[in-house]
């Protein structure tokens, strides 16, 4: 029997729609390439929102057609984000820290029709413009003033002057929630990039589960200011989050350094924030050297890659504020699973309660996971068995774009679940903990050996900026671990210092092999380390015996 029930279709425009008829005061405040801090209204960026629309039509993009971005985060990127996929066409947001030949790749691949870009990325555009095959135009994120004197690039248009020229008047058009809403390559560690394709429906229903309380909790009295990057996983999806609720937004553009983002999180009264562990190691060493606090800041989301407990102290113990661990990834919109305590947890001692944030966390409702043996076979629920972690859920891809790489979900026969990579235990309280990547598993003598393990270790270490931890080839285990250290600036470890630091923190068979210290540990475009530039320049290492 059919239910008598509207079928109105989850649109990301109806986000808009909705944050402009109960928030339209609201503000939103960025901080510009140009230079200057500049404030809106939800009000005003509807208005804008429907003028690019125009625009777009107007410029020829028609239902379908992928619109590029290479933006910081900033109220313009956010326009963009409403106007192309409201108006029926797909946001395909480039990560500009990628190297250009990949830019150029994943262009082409995407077959992306324009390129709006912010003033800073003005010398990557140019380098790639006369190479990418179907960009048409390229337009300018900033006003007639700011734009380049003189530029190689072939049809350059300006961000205002579209805006200036075309209607405030449009009405979103109404479709199947199922259309595609934008578009993201993985950070391919890996082969090449491959795009994880949204739709309007996906992101909508991931947007009610990041907002909920025992996710980011946010509401409209939240003040957020998103670290992590629009073109990196749409920023966890808080652009669309802060529509649905009503949360002041702020933009910190290209100023991602402890000192900028400080005094935003303080003149702007910043409630909420949420980004990758290395942009709140720059935040924290800041604030720790200029004896500052947080004076509003009350949670922030770290994810992305493990969030060491040392950091968790920091920000829980010393400065009041709440750390929620998340895990996700491209491929999952990218919200899978968040560190929130339970209520029966509440009589927890403290360094209990520490050990169960510094797990991953529990999913969600909408995201389903399980851990498998190499067979596909289920593993217990037990947190101590680690099985390679499979998630389900209608936010969760069910292939990457145009098929590349086959049918991801086959994996292990056609169950239709999405096989992560990462390597995990789930707990009877459905508490995930990654204990790995699958391709970053150190095996010794058959064992494996969690290599996240090793890295908090060390990176609790006062003289220890980053670490790693990779396995190399190894006469007798096959594998052991070696760990390479990057120090704080004139701070001094040395290798038996380190390596006496495991001591009783872990079974002595963990410990690794060696300690390398180099000037600095390579980072993804993502923010996550390269581990597998690591385990290249230490093919040939030889450990001692
Ligand atoms: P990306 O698609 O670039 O977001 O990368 C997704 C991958 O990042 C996951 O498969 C994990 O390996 C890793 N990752 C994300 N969040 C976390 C986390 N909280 N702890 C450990 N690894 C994480």
């Amino acid at each position: 029997m059919n239910a008598n029930m509207m079928q109105q279709p989850l649109l990301i425009s109806t986000l808009l729609n909705h944050a402009e008829r109960h928030h339209g005061d609201q503000e939103i405040v960025s901080r510009r390439v140009e230079g200057d801090l500049h404030r809106q209204t939800y009000g005003d960026l509807a208005q804008r929102a429907r003028r690019m629309a125009n625009a777009l039509v107007a410029n020829g993009i028609r239902f379908g057609d992928r619109v590029a971005t290479l933006a910081w985060n900033g109220h313009r990127h956010m326009e963009l984000y409403y106007a192309v996929s409201g108006s029926g066409a797909v946001l395909h947001t480039l990560n500009p820290r990628l190297h250009p030949d990949q830019v150029v790749w994943i262009a082409d691949h995407a077959e992306d029709q324009v390129l709006f870009f912010d003033l800073t990325f003005l010398p990557l555009v140019e380098a790639i413009a006369s190479r990418v095959k179907t960009i048409k135009a390229f337009v300018a994120m900033t006003s007639r003033d700011h734009m380049p004197a003189s530029s190689t690039i072939p049809n350059l248009l300006c961000y205002e002057d579209l805006i200036d020229a075309h209607s405030p008047e449009f009405t979103w058009p109404v479709f199947d929630e199922n259309t595609a809403s934008s578009l993201c390559y993985t950070s391919g560690t890996t082969g090449n990039p491959k795009g994880a394709l949204y739709s309007h429906r996906s992101t909508v229903l991931h947007t009610y589960a990041t907002a909920l309380p025992d996710s980011f909790d946010c509401s409209s009295r939240d003040t957020i200011l998103p670290v992590v990057p629009m073109f990196h996983v749409n920023a966890w999806g808080l652009p669309y989050l802060a529509c649905m609720v009503g949360a002041k937004l702020v933009f910190p553009g290209p100023w991602l350094d402890g000192k900028s983002l400080h005094e935003l999180f303080e003149t702007e009264g910043v409630t909420m924030s949420a980004g990758v562990p290395t942009v709140w190691q720059g935040l924290l060493a800041h604030v720790e050297a200029n004896d500052l606090k947080f004076s509003t800041m009350k949670r922030t989301v770290i994810g992305g890659s493990t969030c060491p407990p040392a950091m968790m102290d920091a920000f829980e113990d010393t400065y009041g504020v709440q750390v929620i661990h998340a895990w996700g990834m491209t491929e999952l919109s990218p919200m899978g699973a968040l560190g929130k305590l339970k209520g029966k947890h509440a009589g927890l001692d403290a360094v209990q309660r520490r050990a169960l944030q510094a797990k991953q966390g529990r999913s969600p409702y909408g995201v389903d996971m399980k851990i498998v043996d190499e067979h596909g076979g289920e593993l217990p629920r037990d947190g101590l068995t680690s099985g390679e972690l499979m998630v389900r859920g209608p936010w969760v891809i069910a292939a990457y774009f145009k098929g590349e790489g086959g049918d991801p979900l086959a994996y292990f026969g056609d169950e239709g679940w999405f096989p992560t990579g990462d390597v995990a235990t789930i707990d009877a309280d459905g508490f995930m903990q990654i204990t790995d990547r699958s391709k970053d598993v150190i095996k010794s003598g058959g064992e494996w050996i969690g290599s996240i393990d090793l890295e908090n270790i060390a990176m609790a270490h006062p003289a220890v900026a980053m670490a790693a931890c990779i396995g190399v080839a190894h006469p007798r285990w096959d594998e052991r671990p070696l760990l390479v250290v990057a120090k704080k600036p004139g701070a001094e470890v040395t290798r038996e210092e380190l390596l006496a630091f495991y001591n009783g923190r872990i079974a002595k068979w963990w410990t690794p092999d060696d300690v390398a210290f180099v000037d600095s540990i390579p980072l993804g475009a993502t923010g996550k380390m390269l581990k597998n530039q690591l385990r290249e320049t230490f093919r040939d290492y030889r450990l001692p015996n």
